[in-house]
């Protein structure tokens, strides 16, 4: 059985709007996901700003509650009647983290033995067949047979405009912006 390795923040959890949510509450504004599209909200806010804006991550509320990507339990549940599925998570860019997202997946995908869970910093480490990420630099550091889904509003890297483009998988509501193959490989269409 084949191996992939999830995700969390833009794959299966909405941290992006948490992140707008807390940053329009607190400086009265009114950014959206379409504005952030091939952009990082720290571009779009002033100088002053930025301080506040990078303190969100490492707040450990900020990822207690994120809502669940559409689609993303469905998804996830079906791929693990063919795959091995692993959530891997770059946790240790926020320490902090660790028990909030443990409790987020416990709570929204009961599914997943916890041996499934993966927290992580360089995911050029992971043993797995396949990456589904949004972050282009660890997408650029796995070594399995790189193929990746991405979702249409995130576009973190303006450098590689390759991930920032693709097609609507039909089954769910993440992109394949390698080609068609990409999805049809894991049985998404
Ligand atoms: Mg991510």
């Amino acid at each position: 059985m084949k191996r992939i390795a999830i995700d969390m923040d833009e794959v299966i959890a909405d941290a992006l709007a948490e992140h707008l949510q807390r940053y329009n509450t607190d400086f009265n504004a009114k950014l959206t996901k379409q504005d952030v599209i091939g952009k990082r909200i720290a571009e779009l806010a002033p100088a002053e700003h930025l301080s506040r804006l990078r303190s969100y991550f490492h707040e450990e509320s900020f990822f207690r509650d994120l809502d669940v990507m559409e689609g993303s339990q469905e998804v996830i549940r079906d791929l693990m009647d063919r795959y091995e599925v692993y959530i891997v998570t770059a946790a240790m860019e926020v320490p902090c983290s660790f028990t909030a997202k443990f409790q987020w997946l416990e709570r929204h995908f009961p599914f997943l033995p916890p041996d499934n869970i993966v927290f992580c910093g360089n995911k050029g480490i992971i043993a797995a067949d396949y990456l589904i990420d949004d972050n282009v630099y660890q997408l650029d550091r796995f070594r399995g047979e790189a193929s990746c889904l991405r979702r249409r509003t995130i576009s973190t890297n303006r450098n590689t405009s390759e991930w920032t483009t693709g097609r609507t998988c039909g089954n769910c509501s993440w992109i394949c912006p390698k080609c068609a193959s990409g999805c049809a490989e894991f049985g998404l269409r």
